[in-house]
């Protein structure tokens, strides 16, 4: 008879791995996320991290956080359809909306939830889900989830999307789901391509801003904003609290008959607690700060476009990122084990991206700042990658 478990005993990758001292993950980190942090007793600089704006230990976002925990306890013991929704979930969902510019909003306890809710409640029998390569797994999940049909289409390439459209049925329901800012290389979907042809095959647009928002645009509001597409062109934008917002959640914004069907369909909502006051309370406050002042967002774009100019004149290839996210693009699997290796004995942190993450021979180290690095740290960070690309003879 097979035994089910048997799997898991014969998985040896991570395991590997380990005993050869290049494993990179699950590291257990003493402090909160900041430019610097503890790991293992020794000093680190924190170089891959999502708290992009610094906000998950800003001391306005926790003492609004500790009014909460005051104020509604710990958690709220139950789905917000019964007794686990508050006043603080109302409010934040109407600030996420006029943030967004969309009509309604509804939050979830995590981006993941909130992709597998919202994509999973509107593919039905019939339907299909037109996603990017390179899309969120959340995404790809939700659409797995559902009753409908997923087809894919080539990594931001405007022709196969068109071909791909041109092939599904014309009476069929079409929906476009696409990641703002891609999560691993930081480049942009091309949004004003996406709305052409969506309007001429008759799809609907999913974007996924969870790299974008606090990030793209002149103030903040994401991809939509960045490029100048706010009046409806796209008709849901999704996104999650725990990159910029410094904490937890998911939420999706759009037109308000649409919002009230996903509250009442969307079961990674129902059939699950809903998210504590003190996160949403944390969310309300970073989106505040975000709303009334771009230093931040100013001084995280300085802080990168220092890093970026540093690690191409050593001679690494970056990529085609625009936004805070850069890839270091290694090569191999085992060069970037060994690449991430180096700067953690230097005391950097970073997180190796490998194949099948990343496409094979496309392995790379991802480097993120805050807002709150110094430009000492930065000068650090090259300095580090410089004599480890060096010692691995990756860079002259
Ligand atoms: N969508 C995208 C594009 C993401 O990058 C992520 C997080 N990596 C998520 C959704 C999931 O967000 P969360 O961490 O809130 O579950």
């Amino acid at each position: 008879m097979a035994d089910i478990l048997e799997k898991c005993r014969n998985w040896k990758d991570a395991k590997m791995a380990m005993r050869m001292g290049i494993y990179g993950y699950f590291q257990p980190i003493e402090s909160a996320q900041a430019p610097e942090v503890m790991l293992n007793g020794k000093r680190f600089i924190m170089a891959g991290s999502n708290n992009y704006l610094g906000l998950a230990n800003d001391p306005e976002m926790k003492k609004a956080a500790k009014e909460a925990v005051e104020k509604f306890g710990t958690g709220c013991a139950g789905s917000r359809l019964l007794n686990g929704n508050t006043i603080y979930h109302d409010r934040l969902e109407e600030q996420i909306a006029r943030f967004k510019r969309k009509e309604a909003a509804l939050i979830f306890a995590a981006g993941y939830q909130m992709n597998l809710g919202v994509v999973s409640a509107l593919l039905k029998k019939g339907d299909y889900a037109i996603v990017d390569k390179l899309d969120h797994a959340s995404i790809l999940d939700g659409v797995k989830l559902s009753e409908g049909e997923m087809v894919r289409f080539k990594h931001n390439d405007m022709a196969d999307l068109e071909r791909v459209l041109a092939k599904i049925p014309e009476e069929a329901g079409k929906l476009i789901v696409v990641d703002g800012v891609f999560s691993m290389e930081g480049d942009i979907c091309p949004l004003p391509e996406i709305v052409k042809l969506a309007n001429k095959y008759g799809a609907k647009i999913i974007v996924d801003d969870a790299h974008a928002t606090g990030i793209l645009g002149k103030t903040g509001r994401g991809t939509c904003e960045h490029f100048g597409l706010e009046n409806g062109e796209v008709d849901l934008v999704v996104g999650t609290c725990s990159k910029t917002f410094g904490t937890v959640g998911g939420f999706v914004a759009g037109d308000a008959d649409i919002i009230h069907y996903l509250r009442h369909n969307a079961r990674s909502q129902i059939f699950s607690a809903a998210l504590p006051p003190v996160c949403v309370a944390s969310i309300s406050k970073a989106l505040d700060l975000i709303e009334n002042d771009t230093s931040r967002r100013d001084s995280l774009f300085a802080k990168t476009e220092k890093l970026k100019k540093g690690l191409s004149e050593l001679g690494f290839n970056l990529g085609e990122s625009e936004t805070p996210i850069l890839p270091v693009i290694i090569g191999s699997n085992e060069n970037c084990f060994k690449m991430w290796k180096a700067l953690n004995e230097m005391g950097i942190f970073v997180n190796p991206v490998v194949s099948p993450a990343v496409p094979p021979g496309r392995a790379l180290i991802r480097v993120t700042l805050m807002a709150t690095h110094t430009d000492e740290q930065v000068d650090k960070i090259i300095a580090s990658f410089a004599a480890a690309g060096k010692a691995l003879g990756l860079i002259k």
